[in-house]
């Protein structure tokens, strides 16, 4: 959209479907460039892409000795990449087989990521806002809180979906097998269950969805009860009085929001010099000012050097001779529980996948190729175990290709974009290119910026720290990245996404007309800002 009178813009639906449909990217976002913060890790780079192993086209029935179950799609791991792509396998005519350790499907992301930490924040957010309206004349009693009926709300978020889950495998009559799935050969997978007993499955096509486990730390004692990781903390077992959460990257600090306002003394400790790095620092300031209110201490540029544990807590060793702030870390501090969260680590190895000839990097990664291709031709891979950023709607459009390519069609993942979100209070969100990553790159951009403050809807929710800085192309005007501090960032950079994927420009975004008064306004004035045809503010310099 311009000034000029408007035409339909071409139709790119079902583009990923199509024989050779591989688009060619945005000029100026280059691969390097677009590679977000996901849940393992803050700011790791891809894997390795590699080339095809074989050309496209659907893998040829097994003929070999069969398993006790035969698939002709076998699908490693039931998370979001996992049922994803079984259920997109069936819905193309195959009989699909799916292979799970844990008995709810969902994987990590419905069990004990995405959903169950969703409903404890959205319990944390009515806890702040009942303190916020205070201000307005509005005041609450402190909350009782019924932990036992908190978990229990948590846990029947959860077991609504994968209860469905399993009603739409039911109905797709996708195969279910409950057990710790392990690669024999390049046909065959044996499954062990809980009770000991096994099952072989052949396929005829394979596809690894088997994700991610948190990482362990060598001098963390992870055998004692009070360290946890995120899998524990939304275990909800009890509310420490002090919690050290070890990690200030995303999934660190989503669980300290739930603890905090659960009434735990919060300290975050960072080895980088800024919280969730992966992000620009002016998006992370917002959220940085706010939590060091309200958290007993946040410790940049500092170092976890030891955990010991003893009677009266866990004492933490810690060297702050890298730390740029004023206020240092101790060099020992005590806790009740310590919350390990320093990243996500692949599960490749765990399947064994070398049994089939499948490359293992030596982190556990699985390198694939853009069809989800591993180095063997009938065995594809996909979701937190091919790489950054491992963020489940990565894994679930990454399994809509490997479905596709196992069923005899042709596509290809070729996402411009993957967009990152911290769902803390304020959220901070971002997509495509940062300004610490175009800076580094040498990429030239301009960039539209607009503070909540002068947001009114921003005002009537009682929030003004928030902040929209979108970033454009200086040639060609068009949206290369875009970041959001504030109350639901996380929805309002979808926009943002969207507008990089169909190279939507300033004045594409700057007319088109938002709802007033709305946080997403703050998308389309950020692109005013940019060129300079904003009212909303006073900006002297730019004149259109
Ligand atoms: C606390 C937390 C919060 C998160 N929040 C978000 C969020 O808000 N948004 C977001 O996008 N991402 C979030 N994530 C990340 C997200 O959960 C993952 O990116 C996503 O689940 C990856 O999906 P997947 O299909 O690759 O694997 P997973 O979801 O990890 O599923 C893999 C499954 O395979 C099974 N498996 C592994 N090995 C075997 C084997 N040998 N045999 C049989 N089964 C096996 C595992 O048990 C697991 O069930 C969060 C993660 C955590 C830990």
């Amino acid at each position: 959209m311009t000034d000029t009178p408007p035409s339909s813009p071409p139709s790119r639906k079902g583009r990923v479907f199509q024989a050779g449909a591989a688009r060619e990217p945005q000029p100026v976002l280059d691969e390097k460039l677009t590679a977000p913060a996901g849940y393992g890790s803050s700011a790791a780079p891809p894997t390795e892409q590699r080339e095809p192993a074989a050309p496209a086209g659907a893998p040829a029935p097994y003929t070999g000795t069969k398993g006790d179950v035969h698939a002709e799609v076998l699908v490693l791991g039931a998370g979001p990449g996992g049922y994803t792509a079984a259920f997109r396998a069936a819905d193309l005519g195959k009989q699909v087989v799916m292979i799970d350790s844990r008995g709810p499907l969902g994987g990590v992301c419905l069990n004990v990521g995405c959903i169950p930490s969703k409903a404890l924040l959205h319990a944390a957010k009515v806890i702040a806002e009942t303190k916020e309206m205070s201000h307005a004349g509005l005041s609450f009693a402190t909350p009782t809180i019924d932990l036992d009926a908190l978990r229990a709300w948590k846990d029947s978020v959860v077991q609504r979906l994968t209860g469905g889950l399993a009603g739409l495998a039911k109905q797709r009559k996708v195969q279910t097998i409950v057990g710790t799935g392990t690669f024999t050969s390049p046909n065959m997978v044996t499954v062990a269950a809980r009770d000991g007993s096994t099952t072989t499955v052949s396929f005829d096509a394979a596809i690894i969805a088997a994700g991610s486990e948190p990482v362990q730390l060598p001098f963390v004692p992870h055998d004692d009860p009070r360290v946890i990781d995120s899998t524990g903390a939304l275990d909800l077992d009890n509310i420490p009085e002090r919690l050290l959460v070890l990690g200030g990257g995303i999934i660190g600090l989503e669980m300290a929001t739930v603890y905090s306002e659960l009434g735990t003394k919060i300290s975050v400790v960072e080895l980088m010099d800024q919280l969730i790095p992966g992000a620009d620092k002016d998006l992370v300031t917002p959220l940085t000012k706010k939590i060091s209110k309200e958290y007993q201490a946040i410790w940049l540029g500092t170092k976890v050097t030891a955990v010991t544990a003893g009677p009266d807590g866990l004492t933490v060793t810690l060297d702050a001779t890298a730390s740029k702030d004023k206020a240092k870390a101790p060099e020992t501090a005590v806790f009740d529980k310590v919350l390990v969260a320093v990243g996500r680590r692949p599960n490749g190895r765990v399947v064994g996948a070398d049994a089939a000839g499948v490359f293992v990097d030596e982190r556990g990664f699985i390198p694939v190729d853009k069809q989800q291709r591993t180095n063997v031709a009938h065995i594809f891979a996909i979701g937190d175990v091919v790489g950054q950023p491992m963020l489940a709607h990565k894994a679930t459009h990454e399994a809509k290709v490997a479905a596709q390519n196992c069923t005899g069609h042709t596509s290809y993942f070729d996402a411009t974009v993957i967009p990152s979100v911290a769902y803390t209070d304020p959220e901070v969100a971002w997509v495509g290119v940062t300004e610490n990553e175009a800076k580094a790159a040498g990429v030239k951009y301009g960039k539209g910026v607009f503070p909540w403050a002068a947001s009114g809807r921003s005002l009537s929710l009682g929030r003004d720290e928030g902040l929209t800085k979108v970033l454009f192309d200086e040639t060609t005007d068009r949206i290369i990245g875009a970041g959001i501090v504030g109350p639901n960032a996380g929805d309002l950079i979808a926009e943002a996404a969207l507008a990089i994927e169909i190279g939507a420009d300033a004045a594409d975004i700057g007319l088109t007309i938002h709802p007033h008064p709305t946080l997403s306004e703050t998308v389309a004035m950020s692109a005013e800002a940019f060129e300079g045809t904003i009212t909303d503010l006073y900006m002297p310099k730019k004149k259109k």
